[in-house]
């Protein structure tokens, strides 16, 4: 039959949750922390200052025009390098595991929390849509968990729902004597609750 599958990669074993923090781009179930590459961010911190210079400029003078156009390239440069470095990791992510799960993000239901900001600069709609797209296009798994489900909280060893810490608290210990990263034990349960899910 002459379908989709003739783009499928061959099957591997590897599974992996993904959590989408406020500390990385993305921690994977099996530690791994992504953060966005230092030209992207140097890029985006060079936008905000030719914004700012804009928004300095009279208005109607040809100094507020040229500083526009200068925003304008700016932005579309952060756009493609944040594109092309989003197309390599999902495939990446795509190529290396069987299945792929995330939280399901709510970007409207966030901004009105502090988190909103990062969410929006991230990307992180446009990053899960790519895993989305490129799993159904080379026969992977792709499932995004219930975004209330307490993956940060819950201990991934006993499953334990801890008590909630501050985001500043980069790890915890449960009960049960289990020491966690907060990232990466949410993506673990990412994973589990993945796997149950779907
Ligand atoms: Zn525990």
């Amino acid at each position: 039959m002459q379908t989709s599958d003739d783009e499928a990669l061959p099957p591997v074993d590897a599974e992996v949750g993904i959590d989408l923090g406020p500390t990385h781009f993305a921690v994977l179930s099996d530690g791994t922390k992504i953060t966005a590459p230092k030209f992207l961010r140097r890029a985006a911190h060079r936008l905000k200052r030719l914004q700012q210079a804009l928004s300095r400029k009279q208005r109607g003078s040809n100094n507020r025009k040229k500083a526009a156009v200068k925003v304008a390239r700016a932005h579309a440069q952060v756009a493609d390098a944040r594109r092309d470095w989003q197309h390599k990791l999902s495939t990446q992510i795509i190529r290396d595991n069987q299945a792929v799960y995330v939280e399901d993000l709510c970007v409207t239901g966030l901004a009105r929390t502090r988190l909103a900001k990062s969410v929006h600069d991230a990307g992180w709609t446009s990053f899960t849509g790519m895993l989305e797209y490129k799993a159904a296009r080379y026969g992977r798994t792709f499932h995004r968990v219930d975004r209330f489900f307490p993956s940060t909280r819950m201990c991934s060893q006993c499953g334990r729902i801890n008590e909630k810490t501050a985001l500043g608290v980069r790890s915890w210990t449960c009960s049960c004597g289990a020491v966690h990263d907060r990232d990466v034990n949410a993506a673990i349960n990412v994973l589990a609750a993945g796997q149950a899910e779907s």
